[in-house]
């Protein structure tokens, strides 16, 4: 394992689940001292927890990325204990309930976007100056494979992760002479706990979804986790605005032979 993040402090949110877990859990094995955050409490416990066992070093924080105040404060708090910040992994999403856009609630659209969007908007909009005060810096945001594409009944996921796409694009833009890349992740079907919730609720969609992916599997969380952290590594240096796919083939839309 290299330690390409030794003496780099890094943000992740949703950190105590799924991809921004192994994601923290990577990052923390090459060296980062890595912030943790999400509104899940016990999960966060079990993050620290597991980057400690490993050796590496975890600050947890409750945070809501939704609420500006919630990552004003974070932020303020990293730039006080940790003086910069090199990379951030904004991460956090949830998917939403599964209705025609005519039945779609309301409330719950705007608490998808609040939280798949607006966190976006908000993590970049407080980190980027601690970045730019640090040097320069990484940013990957995720966005999912339904930034691409029309999966029926998730308009507001499916709004939310395109938006995600497109603030990426307009951050590399504003900040790529800065010295600071920002790209997205654009993670397929992949087995973490959310995808577990979502398959409980749609069985037949998730039985879809193995079947019409090219690897005939879902991902692991540690594979996509491990291309957030790359966008993020000094690897990736001259990859700026980019949504890097990983999706076993999920997205390449044609046909295999009968
Ligand atoms: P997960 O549910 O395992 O982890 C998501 C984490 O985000 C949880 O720990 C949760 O507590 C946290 N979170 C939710 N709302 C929050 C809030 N308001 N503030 C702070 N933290 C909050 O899910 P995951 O699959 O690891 O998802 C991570 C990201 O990957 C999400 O943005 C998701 O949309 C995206 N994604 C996942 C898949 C997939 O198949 N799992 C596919 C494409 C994109």
């Amino acid at each position: 394992m290299t330690d390409d993040f030794k003496g780099k402090v890094v943000l992740v949110t949703g950190a105590g689940s799924g991809i921004g877990r192994h994601a923290a859990q990577t990052f923390a094995s090459r060296g980062a001292l890595v912030y943790a955050a999400d509104v899940n409490e016990q999960g966060l416990a079990g993050t620290q927890e597991l980057i400690a066992k490993a050796g590496g070093t975890a600050t947890v924080a409750w945070v809501d990325v939704a609420s500006e105040d919630d990552i004003s404060a974070l932020l303020a708090r990293i730039g006080k204990e940790a003086g910069r910040l090199d990379a951030a992994f904004n991460n956090a999403g949830i998917t939403g309930g599964t209705h025609r856009i005519e039945d779609y609630p309301t409330d719950d659209f705007d608490k998808v976007l609040s939280v798949n969007l607006r966190s976006v908007f908000l993590g970049m909009k407080y980190e980027l100056p601690l970045m730019k005060r640090s040097g320069g810096g990484a940013i990957c945001n995720t966005a999912s494979v339904a930034a691409l594409t029309g999966p029926g009944g998730m308009s507001a996921y499916a709004a939310s992760k395109h938006g995600v796409h497109g603030l990426t694009r307009v951050a590399a833009m504003e900040n790529a002479a800065h010295g600071i890349r920002v790209n997205a992740l654009a993670p397929g079907w992949t087995e973490t706990p959310m995808v577990a919730a979502n398959s409980i609720q749609n069985p037949a969609f998730a039985q879809l979804a193995r079947t019409a992916i090219p690897a005939k599997r879902g991902a692991q969380p540690a594979e996509v986790a491990d291309a957030a952290v790359w966008l993020c590594s000094p690897a990736a240096s001259y990859v700026i605005g980019q949504m890097l796919v990983v999706d076993g083939g999920m997205t390449i839309g044609g046909f295999e032979l009968p």
